[in-house]
């Protein structure tokens, strides 16, 4: 006798949604994917693809810029073409979400295009059918938090979202918000040739990152000339009749061409049926859920920025697989958070995984802490620049690495040495011995654990 198929309804086709279905797929399930605006969800549309991408345009014309210094003559400085730029951006995120949408078709699965709502227990519903389902997964996403009296009006006033629309680079942009979006879109125009403003309500840009990492990036901003604003929380963004004006708490009006709100996330929880159906949320509207993906009601998962667990998009796949492995039967590990690996793509890049310096400092977490500048890196040399450093934090006693920092470029890759070094719970001695090519950026992990290595005097 063969079982029936378990089926699977999932509201939300970002990368908590989609790579849910694949594994509900792969292990055999009847599944029903709802999407509104398209497979791969804000990540691959509007979010993360766009502005990496944005950023890889960005890092060129750095190189360009300076390659005076590498013995290149160009003629001048690199303008950017602000239209191909747009252009080339908005293809690759489609081309990306239609990757995506052959992939989850190959797979069996159903795709509506729609928006869906939950209508009581197993039950989801669109504008024009009713599926039911032996479990529901929520993966609804997030989407940017407006501020009252600072309105986008996607001309002059943008959301992040907004900023492929525009047909020119702005000339003196203004970011309001120095968190992580912030700081990447604030570097990357400032490098496309923007004047950048970056006005940030803290004492420094970056306020929740290592503080070490978050001085290096205010420092290379500021000596690209760009102008950041501390202690200042933006009140009101006006629009004039050829630019904004934004007004700080204190009364000061800064005056651009254009003003970037990167001032946070809401859920898209708010008309999906959590409240009726009993699916709890918390103060600011993110659905709760445990380790393993479950919402307050049984039957019912929520994966990605719906649920504020680190908004990033490998977190968002790992809670919608775990939900997937969890309802159909399948060994599952609940989520390690201490362990996701994360990177501000700034210039140079800030990649972390682990513990952290706050923790150490503040005697949550027993760490002895490394830091080796990449400045005596051969290889940083050779690339012409200084701005760096690798970060190691290992257990005292024992060696074992508990996490790092890297900032570099590219320091996105580089971290996945620090990463399988923790997740294998292996020594600083283990690290120090293994080989690093010569000259290479990787050479200063190898280094910095050189360095921590513990010797007993007398053996
Ligand atoms: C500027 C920016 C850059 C980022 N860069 C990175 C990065 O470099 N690396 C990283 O890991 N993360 C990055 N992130 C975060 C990442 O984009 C998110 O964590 C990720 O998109 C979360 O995926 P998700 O599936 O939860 O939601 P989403 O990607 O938002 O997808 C949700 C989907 O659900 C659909 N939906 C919503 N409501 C309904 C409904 N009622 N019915 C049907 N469909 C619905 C939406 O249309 C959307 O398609 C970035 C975020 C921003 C803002």
């Amino acid at each position: 006798m063969t079982l029936p198929r378990q089926r699977i309804a999932i509201l939300g086709g970002g990368p908590g949604g989609y790579e849910a279905a694949l594994v509900a797929a792969q292990l055999g399930a009847d599944v029903t994917v709802v999407d509104s605006d398209g497979l791969g969800g804000a990540c691959v549309l509007t979010d993360c693809v766009p502005s990496k991408s944005l950023i890889e345009t960005s890092n060129a014309m750095t190189l360009l810029n300076r390659s005076a210094d590498l013995g290149i003559a160009t003629g001048g400085l690199a303008t950017v073409n602000a239209a191909r730029l747009y252009e080339r951006i908005t293809d690759l995120a489609r081309a990306q979400s239609r990757d995506i949408t052959d992939r989850v078709n190959a797979e069996g699965i159903r795709v509506i295009r729609d928006h869906g709502r939950l209508a009581g227990p197993g039950t989801i519903k669109t504008s024009q059918e009713t599926i039911k389902a032996d479990a529901i997964l929520i993966a609804t996403g997030a989407m940017p938090r407006v501020l009252p009296g600072a309105e986008p009006d996607g001309d002059r006033i943008l959301t992040w979202r907004q900023l492929y629309d525009l047909t020119e680079v702005p000339r003196d942009l203004i970011v309001v918000g120095s968190g992580v979006t912030g700081a990447e879109f604030a570097c990357a125009y400032q490098a496309l040739g923007s004047r950048v403003t970056l006005v940030s309500s803290r004492d420094r840009v970056l306020p929740q990152e290592d503080e070490d990492a978050a001085n290096l990036i205010e420092d290379v901003f500021k000596r690209s000339g760009m102008h950041v604003l501390g202690h200042s929380r933006a009140q009101s963004v006006h629009r004039d009749t050829d630019g904004v004006t934004v007004t700080l708490d204190g009364g000061q009006a800064i005056k651009g061409s254009h003003c970037l709100m990167t001032v946070g996330m809401i859920p898209r929880t708010e008309s999906i049926g959590c409240e009726e159906h009993g699916v709890k949320t918390d103060k600011n509207g993110f659905i709760e859920v445990d380790r393993v993906s479950r919402t307050s009601v049984p039957g019912v998962y929520a994966a990605g920025d719906c649920t504020g667990v680190l908004m990033l998009a490998s977190v968002a796949a790992m809670q919608g697989r775990i939900a997937m492995w969890h309802t159909l039967g399948e060994a599952v590990h609940p989520i390690r958070l201490g362990h996701v690996a994360a990177t501000i793509f700034t210039n140079p890049e800030i990649a972390t995984v682990g513990v952290s310096q706050r923790a150490v400092d503040a005697g949550e977490v027993a760490a002895r802490t490394l830091k080796q500048p990449l400045a005596t890196n051969p290889r940083a040399k050779m690339a012409g620049f200084r701005d760096g450093f690798v970060k190691l934090f290992t257990s005292p006693g024992t060696g074992v690495i508990l996490g790092g920092v890297v900032v570099a470029p590219r320091a996105s890759e580089l971290i996945l040495a620090v990463s399988v070094a923790m997740e294998q719970r292996l020594t600083a001695e283990d690290l120090a011995q293994t080989f690093a090519v010569y000259p290479s950026l990787s050479g200063s992990v190898t280094e910095a654990a050189r360095k921590l290595m513990e010797f007993t005097p007398g053996t």
